[in-house]
């Protein structure tokens, strides 16, 4: 390629704009920087969004599955599972509370879990099933709620929170997904628990963060729910410290000792600013996943259908997959598209090839499915700071990589 014209296209930045900015510095001025008024109003904000009752801000998505799974009552004895092609997140939270982690293979040529194999794999120490919506598509819950139907006479239940489902409950890791829509409803108002991520790669960032909403299952008390969070997120602590900043009100109680995963109001302040900027963010991601669409797909690479007449995904990556390559050639790929100033990556290694997978007993054979997805897929880079131009830039610098003889 001609050196003069070599970019440097980074995978995915950051979009903060001097409104953030100014945000930041309002919280920092404001002399309340921890969780305040900012992160309740962040979670006001993410629920009328979502169009659910609650919301809770945390410090990552990890810590809202994890909390998740243990305000459930999850732990040892239990099994939990999750698809064998997503981020490590999704399962080490599994490991975390104690449970045993169970992966299921995707259905071929999918990113999604395949359906028939995770119907097989509930047992009756099944607690919960944590689908993810890769890319920011949504998964299809109507498969996964008939199946969890089906399988009702199985589950038995720990406590009471666990009565109420009364049956395997869904918690999706919905890292990608803030702002998909699937049949009419938004990511979060299908599954029974959701988990946004708004770490710095995410669609809508406040450097790290998260957030879990749940449905208005029949009998939840959703103020008794949002309180727990508050106290697993918070040392167990009775009273947070700002209702601690009220007259008298020093004292306080450690209910049990747990866990310091809260977001702080600068976090927050982030937040507020991305969230009233959001339906502009995803529109401009359409717009290049419709530039990419029109010519990788009449070029022949498959991608990851994002829109459809009854879905739209929050188009979070690119994902594209080159017919008939090897595993080192996609290698080979991403490197010269690097050597090119284009970072891609590849989402995702199979959790069955990592150390600490294979260490807990899993074998990338027993997943031939994910192995294909896995092994000539590029993702390509995709965020709103991308021009038009340099979007056909990168789809230019693909097609010579790709027809360059080794
Ligand atoms: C980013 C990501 C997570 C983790 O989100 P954090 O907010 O960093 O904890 C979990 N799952 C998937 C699929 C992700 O991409």
């Amino acid at each position: 390629m001609n050196d003069t014209k070599i970019r440097n296209i980074p995978f995915s930045p950051p979009d903060i704009t001097d409104a953030e900015i100014e945000e930041v510095i309002k919280a920092l001025k404001s002399g309340w920087i921890t969780t305040g008024p900012r992160t309740k109003e962040f979670e006001k904000r993410i629920a009328e969004y979502v169009g659910t009752n609650k919301a809770v801000c945390l410090n990552s998505a990890t810590a809202a599955m994890e909390l998740t799974l243990r305000i459930l009552g999850i732990g040892p004895g239990d099994e939990v599972i999750t698809s064998a092609y997503t981020y490590t997140a999704s399962a080490s939270i599994i490991e975390h509370v104690g449970a045993k982690i169970v992966l299921v293979d995707t259905a071929p040529n999918s990113f999604e879990m395949d359906y028939t194999k995770l119907a097989d794999a509930i047992t009756e120490k099944t607690k919960a099933i944590i689908p993810v919506d890769i890319a920011g598509k949504m998964c299809d819950y109507d498969a996964i709620f008939k199946i969890v139907e089906s399988k009702k006479e199985l589950f038995k239940a720990n406590n009471d929170l666990q009565k109420l489902f009364n049956r395997v409950i869904v918690m999706t890791d919905a890292a990608h997904a803030f702002g998909a829509e699937r049949k009419g409803m938004k990511c979060g108002q299908v599954a029974d628990f959701t988990c946004f991520s708004f770490h710095a790669v995410k669609n809508l960032t406040t450097a790290e963060g998260g957030a879990v909403v749940w449905n208005n299952t029949e009998g939840l008390d959703e103020e008794w729910l949002y309180k727990q969070y508050m106290l697993y997120s918070l040392h167990g602590q009775s009273k947070d410290a700002l209702a601690k900043t009220q007259i008298g009100a020093w004292e306080y109680d450690i209910i049990y000792p747990a866990y310091k995963c809260n977001m702080t109001d600068i976090m927050a302040s982030i937040g507020l600013i991305q969230i009233d900027r959001y339906e502009g963010l995803l529109e401009r991601r359409r717009e290049i996943i419709e530039m990419y669409d029109r010519e990788l797909i009449t070029l022949g690479f498959h991608s990851l259908q994002h829109y459809g007449s009854d879905f739209s995904s929050s188009g979070h990556l690119y994902l594209v997959r080159i017919p008939e390559i090897s595993e080192e050639k996609r290698n080979e790929i991403i490197i010269k598209m690097a050597e090119a100033g284009v970072a891609c990556n590849v989402h995702y290694k199979p959790l069955p090839m990592f150390t600490a997978y294979k260490n807990l007993g899993f074998d990338i054979k027993d997943y031939p499915n994910a192995y294909k997805q896995y092994a000539n897929e590029v993702t390509l880079p995709l965020h709103t700071l991308l021009s038009d131009e340099e979007v056909q830039y990168i789809m230019d610098c693909l097609k010579t990589v790709i027809s360059q003889k080794e």
